[in-house]
């Protein structure tokens, strides 16, 4: 089967990787040059959007922000999974709040801002302290602003403002800013016929709005919950493929942030963690094949590689450390590759993220720093 992809990054790449051995051939197709490319090599083929679409027998997406031509020309086709819709919802969070509301699941309070009169508003309803981010376009906590105190009111709406300006369709959604002790997040499948599997939580750490550490957690009181809401949102969209909602944590309550309608970061550690892992499971439901058991199969953390483009050797040699590289060019805090750390029981995983940490820069991991210092407290 060929499987055409929207957006030509990483996930499109690990998504060709694991779909190899099911016979599965991948194009992307990557809608910032508007050209249709290998998933590998990054090399362009003689294509049109058009004629990749007539080629492929099923049509799925990498990442959110498509813009909305694209999407419907993608679904006309009938081959395109999941809806427009879902993906729409990753990229607005004007429509995913209601999407959240509509599926009954419990999310921070909100309001819509428009106009200065809309943020004053807001900070009424919404209270202090909230999060301010921006519908459309936010990622790695890109687009987002804090307001601790009304002073910072005016210098916030100015940033906001110049925001807003940037295009009609912008908005900035205020949130209620939640106290919460971790973040988590839940990834799994949903095939044609509605049935779902899903993976153990992930714990998160995220550092300056980007992913830094997940691990793989076993925490039956949480995944219940996370599964009913996971059950409500996908259920509501009649997904097909993998979806991740991420999740505050406040005392054993679980709250959901976001959703990604797509492959997730998080998920990244199923590749050496669970029996199928995430990108084949996308794969196999969007192809109509049956999905994989996401069981737990190795205790895995993944830790980002960010702005770094080498490893020291005695990484490499580490058993247990499984390295993937995106093949990108540097750039400072670019999410370059990942880490898949594995080990037999959790006490041992703790063990080898100690030592994995004596190897790293500090300032370019600073959440295995963390989790070392903790563990060794
Ligand atoms: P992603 O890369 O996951 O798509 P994003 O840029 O879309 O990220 P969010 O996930 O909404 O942004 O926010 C980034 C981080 O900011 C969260 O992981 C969390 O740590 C923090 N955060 C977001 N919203 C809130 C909130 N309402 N209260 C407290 N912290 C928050
Ligand atoms: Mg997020």
């Amino acid at each position: 089967m060929h499987v055409l992809v929207l957006g030509a990054g990483q996930l499109a790449r690990m998504m060709s990787l694991a779909g190899a051995p099911l016979n599965l051939t991948l194009t992307a197709y990557d809608v910032t040059t508007c050209t249709v490319v290998h998933p590998l090599t990054q090399v362009a083929r003689p294509q049109t959007l058009e004629q990749a679409i007539a080629d492929a027998d099923v049509i799925t997406a990498e990442f959110e922000h498509i813009p909305h031509d694209i999407l419907e020309i993608c679904e006309q086709s009938g081959k395109f999974f999941p809806t427009s819709l879902a993906i729409k919802a990753g990229g607005d969070r004007r429509i995913e709040k209601t999407l959240l509301d509509g599926a009954g699941v419990r999310n921070a309070a909100y309001a819509i801002i428009n106009t200065r009169a809309d943020f004053d508003q807001a900070i009424e309803t919404v209270g202090i302290p909230m999060v301010l981010k921006s519908a459309l376009g936010g990622y790695d906590g890109k687009g987002q602003w804090r307001l601790k105190d009304r002073a910072q009111a005016g210098a916030i709406w100015t940033e906001m403002q110049a925001c807003l300006n940037d295009s009609k369709q912008q908005a900035i959604v205020a949130e209620q800013f939640v106290p919460f002790q971790r973040e988590v997040s839940l990834v799994g499948a949903r095939n044609h016929q509605g049935d779902i599997e899903t993976y153990p939580l992930a714990e998160n750490i995220h550092i300056g709005g980007v992913l830094s550490l997940s691990t793989a957690i076993d925490a039956p009181q949480l995944q219940t919950q996370a599964e009913t809401m996971f059950a409500a949102v996908a259920d509501s969209l009649d997904y097909v493929g993998v979806l991740a909602l991420e999740f505050f944590d406040i005392d054993g309550d679980l709250l959901v942030n976001e959703i990604a309608p797509r492959v997730h970061n998080s998920g990244h550690w199923t590749q050496q963690g669970a029996e199928i892992c995430q990108f084949e499971n996308h794969l196999r439901a969007v192809c109509g094949l049956p999905l994989g058991s996401t069981k737990l199969v190795r205790e895995t953390a993944m830790i980002n590689i960010l702005g770094e483009d080498s490893l020291p050797p005695e990484i490499m040699a580490m058993e247990g450390c499984h390295i993937h590289w995106y093949g990108k060019s540097q750039r400072p805090g670019r999410k370059m590759g990942h880490i898949n750390l594995t080990a037999d029981y959790p006490g041992q995983l703790q063990r080898k993220l100690c030592e994995i940490a004596k190897y790293l820069d500090k300032a370019a991991f600073p959440a295995v720093h963390q989790i070392a210092h903790d563990i060794q407290d």
